[in-house]
């Protein structure tokens, strides 16, 4: 029963990429921790496929060692997903190619702490993970090393990535990314915005912890 619910879920994300053209058409992709007779790994959207149209059948298992389920396709960057499920505890991947986050991806090598939401990652600051082809083992190495000590990277000239305990956090968070990536375009039009300090940061990083316990 829980099963049918994660596959659920990962159905009912992939159609909120479509709205308002969060991740348009066929980019994108979601997974979620799953266990499959026995063996530990993730379900992850298929390759190619648009979004608008996938099914609960359409998702295909990924093993902890790298065992794709017969006869199906993964998406090409299901690298990074089995990489970010190796090395941490998060239990949901969301990649998206949202409007901001790709044009910050393009024009920036990181997003520096203009506003103190940033600290929701974790860290002070987005990374923009080096770019190589999608699908590479390059790739999933730099995005490995971007998202040292945070929840979320983009990805230059690609995208961005945002994990999370539950697919609903890593969910919101990546939408939280794009507003940020948003309003620092638009700061950047402008001029270069003012930065909160490494101690400012820091203090907010605190409290977010605190309140999390609380
Ligand atoms: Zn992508």
């Amino acid at each position: 029963m829980l099963k049918i619910n994660k596959k659920k879920e990962i159905i009912k994300y992939l159609k909120l990429f479509v709205i308002d053209s969060f991740s348009p058409i066929r980019s994108g992709n979601i997974s979620i921790k799953y266990k499959l007779k026995g063996k530990e790994g993730f379900l992850i959207s298929p390759s190619g496929k648009k979004n608008i149209e996938l099914t609960t059948k359409d998702l295909v298992f990924v093993s902890m060692q790298a065992d794709i389920e017969k006869n199906k396709i993964p998406s090409s960057e299901w690298r990074f997903h089995l990489d970010l499920y190796r090395s941490s505890k998060c239990n949901a991947v969301v990649h998206a190619h949202s409007k901001f986050s790709v044009i910050c991806s393009c024009l920036y090598n990181v997003i520096p702490s203009f506003h103190y939401m940033i600290a929701l990652t974790g860290g002070k600051e987005i990374k923009v993970a080096k770019y190589s082809l999608f699908g590479s083992q390059k790739l999933s190495n730099n995005i490995l090393t971007s998202m040292k000590g945070s929840k979320s990277c983009l990805i230059s000239n690609h995208g961005q990535i945002a994990i999370g305990d539950s697919l609903s956090e890593a969910f919101e968070l990546a939408q939280e990314i794009e507003l940020l990536c948003e309003y620092y375009y638009y700061c950047k039009l402008q001029k270069n915005p003012k930065i909160l300090s490494n101690k400012e940061m820091q203090q907010v990083l605190n409290k977010i912890e605190r309140y999390k316990r609380s």
